[in-house]
């Protein structure tokens, strides 16, 4: 098991590769640091692009970013996550355009594209930014470092020009950041949960009003340990997977003559069943039976303490979500269900996938005092997992 870094120590070492890359003349400003957190999200998976429910936590893994201002039209970028090889970028701004350049650096790129698009940032006086970054978020593992490395970079460039950049338009905009500059058609979830994160709650997305409500998920009061467990393993049908399935979900709901399957309940899947192919059925019985999982699970956490029979209940919840993605929505993998299987065996409450499928992580909910058995059980099924605890903590913010 690692150990979770908390924001501050991230922070330092996003300084220390700051310094190292003797970043912005000595006479410049000193950096200042922003963070933001990885997610979990506990339920409710491939609904936030049919406008449906969801319920994610932000969880003590952090991006930060050291950063201060240039004058020269420049952003300099570079990161101390493994694969990017601390090279340094340089992306003029006035060539920040969807798309270029590809790789890493699109994703700070197209935060500073959509700031400037919208003018929180004013492309008369923003002159760039170098910018550091440093992680504890595993990158690429379904746990959302995109929405981390965006929503930091979002904070930090708004506060270097001296902007307001309130949560929802933080979110927006990195989410803006991710589909029209990166390409990638994710929903609004990842950078909601990074912009308005709660130490300690879990919080309750409507996706299509924008709302987001904590609701009280004080793990280790209630004696309880999540588990994450990643499983290292990405299948390359992500790629193409993902925008399969969201595509099937809006062809669904135009079929089915709803605004999204939002609008769908479970009393109408027979009409559903009837109207559409066989599989298609299956992605629209997941996306429908999983909203009403994620309001069953907020109702029992504001029906009172996690213990008893409640607790068992939202432990039956996580894992019949998991069924439901790994035999109607079909985004599961052999790894993901071995490692779900094995910790239900070691006695987990209740476990599932987590994030967009085709590998990365599942989570699982356990008593405090079977944490080891689960680890162990899940270590047995794939030794080469990296397991992990995490707890609800907070969103973006400057660290210093
Ligand atoms: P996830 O969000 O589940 O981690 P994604 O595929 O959505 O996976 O995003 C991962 C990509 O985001 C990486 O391949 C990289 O391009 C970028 N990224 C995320 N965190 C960092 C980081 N700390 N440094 C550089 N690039 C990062
Ligand atoms: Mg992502």
């Amino acid at each position: 098991m690692t150990a979770a870094t908390p924001a501050a120590s991230v922070a330092q070492q996003a300084l220390e590769l700051f310094r190292t890359n003797r970043f912005s003349a000595p006479s410049a400003p000193s950096p200042g640091v922003w963070a933001a957190p990885g997610r979990v999200n506990v339920i409710g998976e491939h609904t936030d692009y049919n406008e449906g429910f969801a319920a994610p936590m932000a969880i003590d893994r952090y991006t930060a970013v050291a950063a201060a201002p240039r004058s020269d039209g420049l952003l300099r970028l570079v990161s101390a996550a493994g694969a990017f090889r601390e090279s340094v970028a340089e992306v003029p701004l006035r060539a920040l355009s969807p798309g270029t350049p590809p790789g890493w650096v699109s994703y700070p790129a197209g935060v500073a594209w959509a700031l400037l698009d919208v003018g929180v940032l004013d492309g008369g006086s923003f002159g760039g930014a170098d910018l550091a970054f440093a992680s504890t978020v595993p990158v690429g593992a379904g746990l959302s470092s995109s929405a981390a490395i965006e929503c930091a970079t979002g904070l930090a460039l708004a506060g270097l020009a001296g902007a307001d950049l309130p949560p929802a338009l933080l979110a927006r905009l990195a989410q803006q950041a991710e589909n029209a500059y990166v390409g990638v058609p994710c929903g609004p979830l990842d950078q909601l949960c990074a912009a308005f994160g709660v130490a300690g709650c879990v919080l309750f997305i409507d996706t299509r009003s924008g709302e987001v409500t904590p609701y009280p998920f004080d793990l280790p009061a209630a004696g309880l340990t999540l588990l994450v467990i990643d499983t290292k393993v990405h299948h390359d049908l992500g790629a193409s997977g993902y925008p399969d399935r969201r595509a099937a979900c809006e062809r669904a709901a135009r079929q089915l003559g709803v605004p999204a399957l939002r609008d769908l309940t479970v009393a109408e899947l027979g009409r559903a069943e009837r109207e559409l192919d066989e599989r298609t059925a299956r992605r629209v019985r997941h996306v429908v039976t999983e909203n009403e999982r994620v309001l069953e699970f907020v109702s029992l956490l504001a029906a009172g303490d996690l213990s008893g029979t409640r607790l068992r209940a939202v432990g039956r919840l996580l894992t019949a979500s998991h069924v439901s993605l790994r035999d109607d929505f079909e985004v599961s993998s052999p790894e993901l269900d071995s490692v779900v299987d094995a910790a239900l065996r070691g006695g987990a409450y209740g476990a599932r996938m987590t994030g967009g499928g085709f590998g990365g992580s599942a989570i699982a909910l356990t008593a405090q005092d079977r944490t080891a058995a689960v680890a162990a059980a899940v270590l047995s099924a794939l030794p080469a997992a990296d397991i992990f605890p995490a707890v609800p903590a907070t969103s973006a913010h400057r660290v210093c």
